[in-house]
């Protein structure tokens, strides 16, 4: 059986996400509250879909809580990134996956219950800067 993965916020960072789970063979969900966002992604996700993932009855309606792993890449917009994120875990998503602005954010995030907190941008330059000392220009 496939894999059935969500992902929340479809801007440079969520929708790499999609784009690479489809690769990989996975089965995606799409969500954006900007409608020219789910349409760019449509061709592409499994499902695509405009919704406000801080309403709650709207992300139950989209059957949420059957799904392995949701990523929440909502960005600028914390208070809808910390709502989003506190609504999967009521509901009972098993793995919560959350970009994180600044370390306030990820704070908030870890007590919320969120289970992996990214700085993708942080984490990407760590990594390249480990890989570029170790003289490794295979792994970037
Ligand atoms: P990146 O650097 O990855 O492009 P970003 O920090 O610029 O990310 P934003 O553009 O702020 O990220 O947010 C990503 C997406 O999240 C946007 O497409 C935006 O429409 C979407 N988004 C914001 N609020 C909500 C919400 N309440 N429900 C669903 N999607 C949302």
């Amino acid at each position: 059986m496939k894999k059935e993965f969500v992902v929340i916020g479809l801007g440079r960072f969520g929708g790499s996400i999609v784009t690479e789970l489809v690769e990989l063979g996975a089965e995606v969900m799409a969500i954006d509250i900007s409608s020219d966002r789910v349409e760019e992604y449509a061709q592409i996700a499994t499902t695509a879909v405009t919704a406000d993932t801080t309403d709650e009855s709207a992300l139950r309606s989209l059957g949420i809580r059957n799904f392995e792993h949701v990523v929440v890449a909502i960005g600028e917009n914390i208070q809808a990134s910390i709502l989003t994120t506190l609504i999967l875990k009521e509901v009972g998503v098993k793995h919560i996956t959350v970009k994180a602005q600044n370390d306030y954010h990820e704070k908030v995030l870890r007590k919320i219950g969120a289970d992996q907190v990214v700085h993708p941008e942080r984490d990407m330059a760590k990594r390249i800067a480990n890989n570029m000392l170790s003289n490794n220009i295979l792994d970037y």
